[in-house]
């Protein structure tokens, strides 16, 4: 007998048909013999039509009133979804986040899961019921609702498969797995069998979204496997999992990329310690979230200092860049959002050479111009002129003849 956790997305959820195959997949794992946890985002855009209710009464809704809300959705999803089981002759009931004792923070629209209570879950569990959780939400410790930021429910999954120590947590979407790369723009694109968490981790940052970031740093944390597939087929999807050796083998195991960032430089900076403290700090008291910073070689006791900041932070760091321009004499601010990173990840990088040399050379063979290139041990990036961006994703996955890796 084995304890899984099943977490079922928003589309996986869309209707009522929808929601009685969701009930028959749990059903099948738990006739099985098993023990089944089930989590649940909410139905279709449910999520965003609350938002967006919201923001038709006020500019400036309150955040706990928003979280209690946009709560309300995962809370619909698992009452139907319990029922479901019941009109199976399955035994489940449906339960929310306080009754579960999902202690979190008070940071509202983004709080952290500080301690989940196994007791009530636990007895259900012994009992043979199906628990339904709804999943994104939590409560602090004056009992008002939270969530866990967008895309939260797949951290409740994980977060309750660590405390219970499933055998996996199953996360069913509309797509059949984690792929080399986004199938809309490379034809050739594979689902993945297996990826290590550190991989995912690189990927999501460099622009390909299946699982929440959270959610991968929690599963890497207490070392959760993790399946990402379809609701709509049986193929088996792909594994998140620990490192192990054989990962190696493959050097490149996916590219991806990042259309929301923009480019912000300061120059003619003076040279001399402590000017790029001074830059990073302004920008950190700001909370603008920074990926890439360059600083250039100076010439004649100048320099230039160049960040990427998410397109949605770009105003903000214009003005913290003009501010700091007058206050340490620097000659310019310029910046451009017409930009694309373009990434390829694989742990593989670590034991083999060239992978760099591979990607440049593709990308030049294409004619297209790199503006900056920042590494880690396991990943590459460049940044690029937007209008390249399918077009170096599609020249890169071939260099790499990711096609034929995916299944390694
Ligand atoms: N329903 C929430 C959202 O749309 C949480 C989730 O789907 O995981 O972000
Ligand atoms: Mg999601």
């Amino acid at each position: 007998m084995g304890l899984i956790v099943q977490k079922f997305g928003g589309t996986s959820l869309a209707d009522s048909s929808h929601i009685k195959r969701a009930a028959k997949r749990v059903a099948e794992v738990k006739r099985a013999g098993n023990q089944v946890i089930v989590v649940v985002s909410a139905r279709g855009q449910t999520t965003d039509e609350l938002y967006a209710l919201a923001y038709e009464i006020t500019d400036n809704p309150s955040s706990r009133e928003l979280d209690m809300l946009v709560s309300t959705g995962e809370q619909v999803s698992a009452c139907l979804l319990t029922m479901a089981l019941h009109a199976m002759g399955e035994e489940a009931s449906a339960f929310t986040a306080g009754q579960i004792g999902i202690l979190t923070d008070s940071r509202h629209t983004k709080a952290k899961i500080m301690r989940i209570d196994p007791q009530r879950l636990g007895q259900e569990l012994e009992q043979g019921s199906i628990p339904v959780v709804a999943g994104f939400q939590g409560v602090d410790e004056q009992d008002n609702i939270t969530t866990l930021g967008r895309g939260g429910s797949d951290t409740t999954a994980v977060a309750l498969a660590a405390v219970f120590k499933a055998d996996i947590c199953e996360i069913y979407t509309d797509v059949e797995g984690v792929y080399t790369s986004d199938p809309r723009i490379v034809a050739e694109a594979r689902k993945l069998s297996v990826l290590s968490y550190d991989e995912m981790l690189e990927l999501a940052s460099s622009g390909a979204s299946v699982l929440q970031h959270r959610a991968v740093e929690f599963a890497k944390k207490y070392n959760v496997p993790v399946m990402v597939r379809s609701s709509f087929s049986d193929f088996p999807g792909t594994i998140i999992s620990e490192e192990v050796r054989t990962m190696e083998d493959v050097v490149v195991r996916g590219a991806a990329v990042e259309k929301n960032e923009a480019k912000i430089t300061i120059r003619g900076v003076p040279d001399r310690p402590g000017i790029a403290a001074r830059i990073l700090g302004s920008v950190a008291e700001q909370d603008l979230n920074i990926d890439m910073i360059v600083q250039n070689i100076s010439a004649e006791g100048l320099t230039d200092v160049t960040l990427t900041v998410a397109r949605s932070d770009l105003k903000e760091a214009i003005e913290v860049f003009e501010k700091l321009k007058k206050e340490i004499g620097a000659r310019g601010v310029e910046s451009d959002e017409h930009i694309a990173k373009i990434s390829v990840v694989g742990v593989g990088m670590r034991t083999h050479s060239g992978v760099a040399t591979k990607m440049f050379q593709a990308l030049a063979e294409a004619g297209i111009n790199i503006q900056m290139i920042s590494t880690s041990e396991i990943k590459i990036s460049c940044v690029i002129d937007e209008k390249s961006a399918d077009e170096a994703l599609r020249v890169v996955h071939k260099a790499f003849e990711l096609e034929k890796a995916a299944t390694k």
